[in-house]
């Protein structure tokens, strides 16, 4: 019998398959005018796009589903492969829907990347998003606000009407739901990791990659009901986090990998643009607009992630500590993307600060298209046991 969660799951598995965007040219069907917007990793503010009359859509690269011919002859060999599957989608039609790709300053890959883009599709609104290397609001908040300013200026000839700030606030209400949505989704794996595989979650988190923001958070929250209501029996697995996969999309067959081999991901940042900023953006207090709002959410709030330039370089490390402490993790798997930049030159320094605080952690590479995972579930079956052993001791 096809139960309410395994339907749910089912079409957030069409969606997170959904390369040729067949989701978005049905959006941009259904009413005139509509446009879509495509966001490579890691943030981008959604807010915006969805404020102008359009759609963000996720681009992650084609994962393991895409066999990579032409985007191959556009890079050289010693990088990660998002580049080369994003290409390689864009060429054979199936990013055509996309009326424009904004490209977040998130590393050299990315930048290069957009640069690609202006050259073959010059008729595309290309946009380049520089994010703030100072977190002083006078600076760095000031500096992004302009910066997004500069963005909704192209957003609105593309949408063809001027933006409100009254609109702008309801989009960025929109997002904090779906930030909401998104935190109790996490809160109910972190309790009861059984009742949420990632390997399903995953599906779920792709699925908003195309998807309304609106309907996103409907699934979520249906998602979470009925795991919640699952009675999925308990399963006594080593708890940990997963950190690295912020970009390229990990298959499929690595995360169930990851848990067959008797671990449950308790924290992961497979969805660490969506999640980026902790909390609301709304502010509590007063704010001068809703452009200084989600500049000052940005730099105030955002994750210490990877991807961004911080001054104080114990901060990364700190942060993930307490990531995977408030889930109750209790190891951390580094995995990165082959030739990440951002991922593994921080690694060092994050390794350090989780042996320092007394977990144990394994690290690993990968590629989006890894189809080999037997030297992996020996790694981090052994983890788990090791996890297992000195929890036990
Ligand atoms: S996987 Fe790493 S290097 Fe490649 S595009 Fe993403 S952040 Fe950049």
């Amino acid at each position: 019998m096809v139960t309410p969660l395994d339907a749910l799951v089912e079409q957030a598995r069409a969606l997170a398959d959904d390369l040729r965007l067949d989701a978005v040219r049905r959006w941009k069907a259904e009413a005139p005018g509509r446009f879509a917007i495509g966001c490579l990793p890691v943030w981008t503010p959604r807010e915006l796009i969805h404020a102008a009359g359009g759609l963000p859509v996720g681009v992650r690269g084609g994962g393991d589903a895409v066999e990579v011919v032409r985007g191959d002859a556009y890079f050289q060999s010693y990088i990660c492969q998002l580049p080369r599957s994003t290409l390689e989608l864009a060429l054979d039609g199936s990013l055509d829907p996309l009326d424009g790709v904004i490209f977040p300053s998130t590393c050299d890959v990315i930048r290069n990347l957009s640069g690609m883009w202006q050259l073959l599709f010059p008729d595309k609104l290309v946009r380049y998003l520089d994010v703030p290397q100072s977190l002083r609001p006078e600076l760095g908040g000031a500096f992004f606000a302009r910066e997004l300013k500069e963005l909704l200026h192209d957003l609105q000839r593309l949408g063809g009407r001027p933006v409100t700030d009254e609109a702008l606030w309801a989009s960025i209400a929109a997002y904090d739901a779906h930030r909401q949505a998104l935190e109790e989704v996490y809160a109910l794996r972190a309790a009861q990791p059984w009742l949420v595989p990632t390997s399903e979650l995953y599906l779920v988190l792709r699925a908003g990659d195309v998807l309304p923001v609106e309907a996103h958070t409907a699934m979520l929250r249906d998602y979470r009901a009925l795991a919640a209501a699952s009675g999925r029996p308990v399963e006594d697995q080593a708890r940990v986090a997963l950190t690295g996969c912020f970009c390229e999309r990990p298959p499929l067959g690595l995360i169930q990998t990851i848990e067959r081999s008797g671990c449950a991901i308790v924290e992961d940042d497979l969805a660490l643009g969506q999640r980026f900023v902790r909390g609301d953006v709304t502010p509590s207090g007063a704010a001068e607009g809703p452009l200084e709002a989600l500049a000052l959410a940005f730099i105030e709030r955002g994750r210490a992630a990877q991807t961004m330039f911080l001054p104080d370089h114990c901060a990364k490390g700190a942060a993930l500590v307490d990531d995977a402490r408030r889930a109750g993790a209790e190891g951390v798997i580094f995995a990165a993307a082959s030739f990440c930049d951002p991922a593994l030159l921080d690694q060092p320094m994050t390794a350090k600060a989780v042996e320092a605080a007394g977990l144990p952690s394994t690290s690993f590479k990968y590629a989006e298209n890894t189809g080999q995972f037997q030297s992996i579930r020996e790694q981090t079956g052994a983890f788990a046991d090791t996890i297992k052993i000195w929890s036990e001791a």
